[in-house]
């Protein structure tokens, strides 16, 4: 079981305590969301929804500025797989820091064993074909070196990612991105990318049930490519999301899963597994794809490497993909050892205190939990995930859209002081992703919120219901 319990403080409420409404911010958090408001982008975000201003964070728990304690169940949107500030990880960044911070890519004995580790984590068969390229310290910089990995290998240009992925915020990951909101009037995008359809069965984008379906939606993948009048030319890669993220939490079938990765082989296509969010434990094991028994040519790992939020990225790819030229994919910050030590505590935590175990255990318990919510309501028509990455899609309520149901038990959540994002389709996913060491006291605490909020939001789209019927 985790440790959680040794470093946080305990909160006891899923009612909002002494009637105080933590959706809004104390006289000290106002202050410091006004003047980010004024100073800062318009291109930010978590603020909008999560109006919390941070004093300082322990475990599964965050204190704003106001001393008032919150639940983090967002937890750097699944970068602190420990919680914050775990203090192992803590140790081992304060005895680096006297030692080196920052090293370009000149090798140090701590960037060497993080190396050797995180290629000690792969499965057997992959450990001895292998090389590690560390990236500029974002997922979306680790996306950048893999497609362009894959590009100088094959000399091809295209690239099939698929509908509802998420991989990042710079041009070329963005480009890869199928969500249309953030690309909406960004003009000359990267050209070659093909989006394909996903195993969303929830809503299967050909409108199949599983029972009418032979994994069609990646023989059409298939079919494409195969097509001289397909319209899309055999790709560089083929890049994957196990479990979509951000698109939703929609984890793919094994037999999606295989098949797409039997096609990419027949066809000489890399595969590209995207695992910035899914990896590092976040699923149950190390990596996602493991339990889905395919064998990636490249893999792309990040938020949660340094279990405790310090960036750094990094791609493992088979050797026959290392023909790119010296400087091929450089930047300033690709030698964080800050993040190298603490990876290489968080890995020394994950084994000792069997945290995929508790993943596992309690991701169990937190998802059969969230059906029992789901049966006692109309405003939940999905609970899905693998491990600690859950999610809760919403319902339409008469004219409220999914959308807003969705923001609206978000905000009650918050009231009650549990943190939690909201994603996927026009955002109408509710979104779980806890330390991987939670316990179980945390999770029946933020289970508590969740169902005292989804009753209220019932409550109040029910009175809101019967106020319109009056009205008529
Ligand atoms: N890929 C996936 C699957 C992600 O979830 C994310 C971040 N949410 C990224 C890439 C981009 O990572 P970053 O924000 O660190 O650039």
């Amino acid at each position: 079981m985790g440790k959680e319990a040794t470093h946080t403080q305990t909160r006891e409420a899923a009612e909002p305590r002494g009637g105080a409404d933590l959706s809004e911010p104390g006289p000290n958090g106002r202050a410091l969301l006004a003047y980010q408001a004024e100073t800062e982008s318009n291109a930010r975000t978590y603020p909008r929804r999560l109006p919390v201003a941070v004093a300082e964070a322990s475990g599964s728990y965050l204190t704003d500025v106001d001393g008032r304690v919150y639940i983090d169940f967002l937890t750097g949107a699944g970068a602190l797989p420990l919680g914050h500030n775990h203090p192992e990880l803590v140790a081992a960044v304060r005895d680096q820091l006297s030692r080196l911070t920052h090293g370009l890519d000149l090798p140090t004995p701590v960037r060497e064993e993080f190396a050797r580790r995180q290629i000690a984590m792969l499965p057997a068969q992959m450990r001895t074909d292998v090389k590690i390229h560390f990236c500029g310290p974002t997922g979306a910089d680790a996306v950048e070196a893999a497609v362009k990995l894959c590009k100088l290998a094959t000399g091809r240009g295209g690239v099939v990612a698929f509908q509802g992925s998420y991989h990042g915020s710079t041009h070329g990951a963005m480009s890869l991105t199928a969500d249309l909101h953030p690309k909406a009037g960004l003009q000359n995008l990267l050209p070659g990318v093909h989006f394909a359809p996903f195993a969303y069965c929830h809503r299967c984008p050909l409108n199949l049930t599983p029972d009418t379906c032979a994994t069609n939606c990646a023989e059409l993948l298939a079919n494409t490519l195969d097509d001289s009048h397909g319209g899309v030319p055999r790709p560089a890669a083929i890049l994957l999301e196990l479990v979509q993220g951000e698109g939703g939490v929609i984890a793919a079938r094994v037999e999606f899963a295989r098949r797409i990765a039997a096609i990419a082989h027949d066809r000489n296509i890399p595969v590209i597994v995207d695992e910035v969010q899914t990896g590092c434990g976040r699923t149950g094991t190390w990596f996602a794809f493991e339990p889905y028994g395919i064998e990636p040519d490249v893999v792309v790992a990040s938020k949660g490497l340094s279990g405790l939020g310090l960036p750094v990225a990094i791609i493992m790819y088979r050797k026959s993909l290392d023909t790119w030229a010296p400087g091929s994919h450089i930047g300033t910050f690709r030698g964080n050892n800050l993040a190298f030590a603490s990876g290489n505590a968080y890995l020394d935590v994950l084994a000792r205190d069997d945290i995929l175990a508790n993943v596992r255990t309690q991701g169990a318990y937190l998802r059969a939990e969230l059906v029992k919510i789901q049966q006692a309501t109309t405003l939940i028509t999905d609970v899905r995930g693998l491990g600690l990455m859950l999610g809760i899609e919403m319902a339409r309520h008469g004219s409220v859209t999914d959308t807003e149901v969705a923001a609206r038990v978000q905000r009650a959540a918050l009231r009650r002081g549990l943190i939690l994002e909201i994603g996927g389709r026009d955002n109408g996913v509710v979104r779980l992703l806890p330390p991987l060491n939670v316990s179980r006291h945390t999770v029946d605490d933020a289970l508590a919120v969740i169902r005292a909020s989804v009753a209220s939001v019932d409550a109040e789209l029910a009175g809101a219901e019967l106020v319109g019927a009056v009205d008529r």
